[in-house]
């Protein structure tokens, strides 16, 4: 573990003692109207000594998945906690939830501003209080987001998987596609791992929204990195296959149209593959959106209208191997099984042959 200037059991006045979980609260700014601006933290600490892990939410003030995450996870305590310390910050960007949307006040990405600066802009030095006070006390991080608006991901893990102990971090977590990368300049994950508090990112789903299979994923999943890291006991569940890659790319819509889709975020496809058909307002063919090459659908629009370069289809490209097994893995997943559920959950195909007299 790293030497850390603060710790996890003391917050300001309040002390947190092995074995002990408190709420407490760490004041980040002021509001317009001289309101102290404090988030709501939740420690909870296992009887003996371990890493600390911080799980925050809602970085960007409207993906709330990962808030409905940490309620069922104060709520139902699936599990215990041994060792070390779960840090549980279920909003991270109040200003933005308040008014559910991305970014704060000053229009600035939270998400793109840390470390920040004490003497920086707005959005700048309430980086730079959160990375004091929440990052450099905990040894690892797992940041809750979702897709932006109009969008939705199957659930995926990002992470820098040229670290080892990140890489091994996240694919404890066990989800079937890990997209590795160190993420934007100013983000969260990429701040916090290069200062020692090795995070990954949770994607997953729509903004607005607490999804039940977003839920069970985030839960299973903190719940494999603690047992991962030693602090619960217990088997990790492992996903029904692996996919990594550090390539990935949006398929734009070439003309103005209406989609009618034709596979699921999920799906594996193959090159050529249609991925929507674009429609007149009257349904008539304009153009068949294809896949490019062999990939796993990541992410996709949530809006069937488009305008030329509007983004349809957001698909991951693992190698070959990787994309055969993982092809043959999803043929044998059950359909009650949570990624045969996601794969259903998420559909947004229209089947064939609705109504009629039979
Ligand atoms: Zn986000």
């Amino acid at each position: 573990m790293k030497n850390q200037p603060k710790s996890v059991e003391c917050w300001d006045q309040t002390v947190v003692a092995p074995g002990e979980q408190q709420e407490v609260g760490i004041k980040i700014t002021e509001s317009y109207a001289s309101a102290s601006i404090t988030i709501p933290v939740y420690v909870w600490r296992g009887k003996e000594p371990g890493p600390s892990v911080l799980v925050t939410a809602a970085v960007h003030g409207d993906e709330i998945n990962g808030t409905g995450i940490i309620h069922h996870l104060l709520t139902e305590q699936p599990f215990e906690v041994r060792s070390g310390s779960l840090v549980l910050v279920p909003v991270v960007n109040l200003s933005g939830f308040e008014t559910h949307t991305r970014y704060l006040p000053d229009r600035r990405d939270l998400n793109r501003s840390f470390p920040g600066s004490n003497s920086g802009s707005f959005a700048s030095r309430m980086a730079r209080r959160i990375f004091d006070e929440l990052v450099m006390r905990c040894d690892y991080g797992i940041d809750l987001h979702t897709a932006a608006v109009r969008r939705t991901n199957f659930p995926n893990i990002r992470a820098d998987m040229t670290n080892p102990e990140l890489a091994a971090f996240a694919r404890a977590f066990g989800t079937e596609l890990i997209v590795s990368g160190k993420g934007p300049e100013g983000s969260f994950r990429r701040c916090a791992s290069s200062a020692g508090c090795m995070t990954l990112i949770l994607e997953a789903g729509e903004v607005w929204k607490v999804e039940p299979t977003v839920v069970e994923y985030g839960i299973r999943g903190i719940q494999n990195c603690l047992i991962h890291l030693g602090m619960v006991e217990g088997d990790i569940h492992q996903p029904a296959f692996r996919a990594e890659t550090d390539t990935s790319r949006w398929v734009r819509a070439q003309r103005g149209g209406f989609l009618r889709f034709h596979v699921a975020p999920g799906a594996i496809v193959e090159q050529g593959q249609p991925i929507a058909t674009n429609t007149s307002l009257m349904g008539q063919e304009r153009n068949v959106i294809k896949a490019p090459r062999n990939g796993i659908v990541l992410g996709m629009t949530t809006i069937p209208s488009v305008a030329p370069g509007d983004p349809v289809c957001h698909l991951a490209y693992p190698k070959a191997g990787t994309l055969r097994r993982a092809g043959q893995a999803q043929d044998a997943v059950s359909d009650e099984s949570l990624h045969g559920r996601a794969l259903q959950n998420f559909g947004n195909v229209i089947p064939d042959g609705i109504g009629g007299t039979a």
